[in-house]
């Protein structure tokens, strides 16, 4: 009998007969019905008895035998989820698994043919061939010379190929094998780069403890060269015959590190995994990782799920960034999955950025995790950019560009060196506003303003895509007078090109690089020097390396220093540590203005002195004092409908059911049901409940006992789920 997980929206899994002849073990994938429809699912347990009776269990249809079967560490991994997150088991699996998985197909690794010399062409060399047979003459020579040809090796030398390699094939000069078919392997020209000294110091703290778990904490400045870390130690781990995962946030973003990942290691194979993949793509690398064929594996958040059978080392680049975060669905943190995977297969785990979570660092003042600093950066000339506070308090309301900022721009154009000015905040302006009567342009769908588009002349809501034309007059009163508030993306291109007529302006944000592959043309730009100034938000504080950028312009930050989310400030502080990082990385000095109307506020402070350490350690202190994460554990039960009053009914009676509980509820605080941040979303209401515990062991037994009772409330037209360990409120 098999128990198997099915993705479906039930908490439990399903037993099936195990057919006489079929040969089933935990891992597999099988072919089941469910009502009148076949499924695939994974059997998590074979047992001997079950509590269907007998004639009534079903058989399994087929067992899809084949290389995708998950080892025990994956499937524990994915009970550790559904017990963690409590979410349900065969949605856990569902998620942690590559679409092309579920397809009711055996799936195999794509393989290739390869010919090599036989010992038989290798002793009479070419002359074996009759000279007027001149593809195959030429076809041996190139076996002889470089020792094996692929199809498409053979190919470029003629289209005529296939049919001199038969013959070869027939005189037994040739042989064929098969072999995994792999990802283009980039010519490895890159090299790894010799270490700096602070670099070696890391590295080899790191290579002592290489054969067992251990999670370090690599916390360098931006520039510091973390990258070439992790290279250094993958390519330990892979000459040892290991493989290596590397998580990172998002691979659209730096397809640099992709090329340099690929070229600086000859002989490794590299597989990506992300969602932007098309599936059989996905599907194949998978496999290749899966079977061991992959040396490395780049990957997104749900790369953390991946069979890796010679797991060596798994590094998180950029650890702090919430992408880790899932936001749906099973709502897992890859970061923390990671450090258990680590764990469970005793082997190292490497954490890194410029601006630690609060989480992770509070983990290594712990001793959980340890700390390594970088504190200079790689490239022998470049240091920490200078950062200058300039005050808007004095400047007139709605100036984006003060006239220390124009004045270093200027400097920059003259000297032929880039600069970034950086707004996190897409589209012209944020809000229509209509003077006559104080009408603002609100989404229909919505709790949230729509915001003005220029280039395209629309109103578009950002959490919807709703979208109208621009009114010619106030749908309210009829006034003609209707004016944007705020500022965004667009409107700074405007201030800059009004500015500064001539230059040569590129904008960096959703909306511009919304196409296919126009990222990557417009990071090439950037490269060539044919870019004088970049605008954009926070996807060009990502982790990359212009070496011509000198200058980072931040223009009204200060939004983020009032907001009701407690981790607003820590984010704040990453975005501007990591878009000031870019400036300087390389020989030219670089500078950073950043424009604000509170040039006392600490943050900016530590921010103007590089102290990662002075800003954690008074965020510390402050969330200490007032009893948020990491001091507390926390978990949200959300709720989404139709009628606000329905969800907030559904969670009055969950906290009443939590009420209920005596001893699992000890040590645990379950605040009142309050509508979500952003209350209606896509013409929904979102609301809420706060569960909060000291411990993650107390939260735990809370939700054990809590969660169950969940399932049997009355939920009409509320759908309602959990998540551990929030981000977003
Ligand atoms: P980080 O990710 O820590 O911000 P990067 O890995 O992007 O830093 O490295 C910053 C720059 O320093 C890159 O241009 C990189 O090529 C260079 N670099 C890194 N390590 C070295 C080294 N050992 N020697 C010379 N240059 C280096
Ligand atoms: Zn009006
Ligand atoms: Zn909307």
């Amino acid at each position: 009998m098999a128990r198997v997980a099915l993705d479906v929206p039930s908490d439990t899994l399903f037993d099936y007969r195990i057919g006489p002849g079929q040969r089933i073990s935990p891992g597999d994938r099988v072919r089941v019905p469910l009502g009148r429809r076949t499924t695939v699912g994974v059997v998590l347990e074979v047992a001997s008895e079950s509590e269907v009776p007998e004639g009534r269990l079903r058989p399994i249809t087929e067992v899809l035998a084949d290389e995708a079967r998950l080892p025990p560490d994956i499937l524990a991994l994915l009970r550790f989820c559904h017990r963690y997150y409590h979410h349900p088991i065969g949605q856990v699996v569902a998620t942690a698994l590559p679409a092309g998985t579920r397809r009711a197909r055996p799936l195999r690794l794509q393989h290739r043919r390869r010919y090599f010399p036989t010992a038989r062409l290798a002793s009479t060399g070419v002359e074996a061939v009759p000279a007027r047979q001149v593809v195959a003459r030429r076809l041996a020579l190139r076996l002889l010379s470089s020792g094996s040809l692929d199809e498409a090796e053979a190919r470029r030398l003629s289209p005529r190929w296939a049919q001199a390699m038969a013959r070869l094939l027939e005189q037994g000069l040739a042989e064929c094998r098969t072999e995994p078919r792999r990802p283009r392997s980039a010519s490895a020209t890159a090299r790894l780069l010799p270490l700096t000294e602070e670099q070696e110091a890391v590295a080899s703290a790191i290579r002592t403890g290489l054969d067992r778990y251990h999670t370090w904490l690599l916390h360098g400045v931006t520039g510091s060269g973390k990258t070439e870390v992790y290279l250094h130690l993958i390519a330990d781990v892979v000459n040892a015959g290991r493989q290596a995962l590397m998580l990172v946030p998002e691979i659209n973003l730096t397809p640099q590190l992709e090329e340099r990942v690929g070229t600086c290691l000859p002989g490794a194979s590299v597989v990506t995994l992300h969602s932007g993949l098309p599936e059989a793509e996905r599907t194949q690398h998978w496999l290749l990782a899966a079977t061991g064929h992959a040396d490395i594996v780049l990957g997104t958040r749900l790369a953390v799920f991946t069979p890796l059978p010679r797991l060596g080392l798994v590094v998180v680049d950029e650890e702090h960034d919430p992408s880790f975060k899932q936001q749906e669905g099973l709502r897992y943190s890859a970061r923390d999955l990671a450090v258990l995977r680590g764990h469970d297969r005793n082997v190292p785990v490497v954490l890194g950025s410029a601006t630690p979570s609060l989480e992770s660092y509070a983990n290594a003042l712990a001793g959980r995790y340890q700390r390594l600093t970088l504190t200079r950066r790689a490239h022998a000339e470049a240091t920490l950019p200078q950062v200058r506070i300039v005050n808007m308090r004095s400047c007139a309301a709605g100036e984006l560009l003060s006239a220390p900022l124009k004045a270093a721009l200027r400097e920059r154009l003259a000297r032929g060196e880039q600069s970034l000015v950086y707004l996190n905040r897409r589209g012209y302006a944020p809000v229509l506003f209509c003077s006559g009567c104080g009408w603002t342009s609100g989404c229909r769908r919505c709790a949230a303003k729509l915001v003005l588009h220029a280039t395209d002349q629309r109103l578009r809501c950002h959490h919807c895509g709703a979208e109208t034309a621009i009114p010619a007059r106030c749908p309210a009163c009829g006034n003609a007078d209707l004016l944007p508030l705020g500022h965004g993306t667009q409107r700074l291109e405007d201030a800059l090109r009004a500015e500064f007529p001539q230059i040569r302006l590129l904008r960096v944000d959703s909306d511009t690089t919304r196409r296919r592959h126009a990222w990557q043309a417009m990071r090439h730009a950037i490269r060539e020097g044919s870019i004088d100034v970049l605008v954009g938000t926070q996807m060009l504080a990502k982790g990359h390396d212009f070496s011509r950028l000198t200058l980072v312009g931040i223009v009204d930050p200060d939004a983020a220093l009032f907001a009701a989310d407690f981790r607003a400030s820590e984010r704040l502080f990453a975005q501007l540590m990591q878009v000031a990082g870019r400036a300087g990385r390389a020989q030219r000095p670089g500078e950073v203005i950043l424009q604000t109307r509170f040039p006392d506020h600490p943050l900016y402070r530590a921010l103007a002195a590089h102290s990662y350490d002075a800003f954690a350690q008074a965020a510390l202190r402050e969330r200490r004092e007032a009893g948020f994460p990491p001091y507390v554990h926390q978990a949200l039960l959300r709720t989404d409908g139709l009628r606000l009053e329905a969800c907030l009914a559904f969670l009055g009676a969950a906290a009443h059911a939590a009420s209920e509980l005596k001893q699992a509820r000890r040590g645990v605080t379950v605040f009142d049901p309050v509508p979500a941040a952003l209350p209606r979303r896509k013409g929904l209401f979102h609301a809420q409940l706060l569960v909060q515990a000291p411990s993650r062991e107390a939260l735990q037994r809370f939700l054990d006992a809590w969660v169950p009772r969940l399932g049997l409330l009355s939920a009409r037209r509320v759908r309602w789920s959990l998540d551990v360990d929030p981000l977003e409120f």
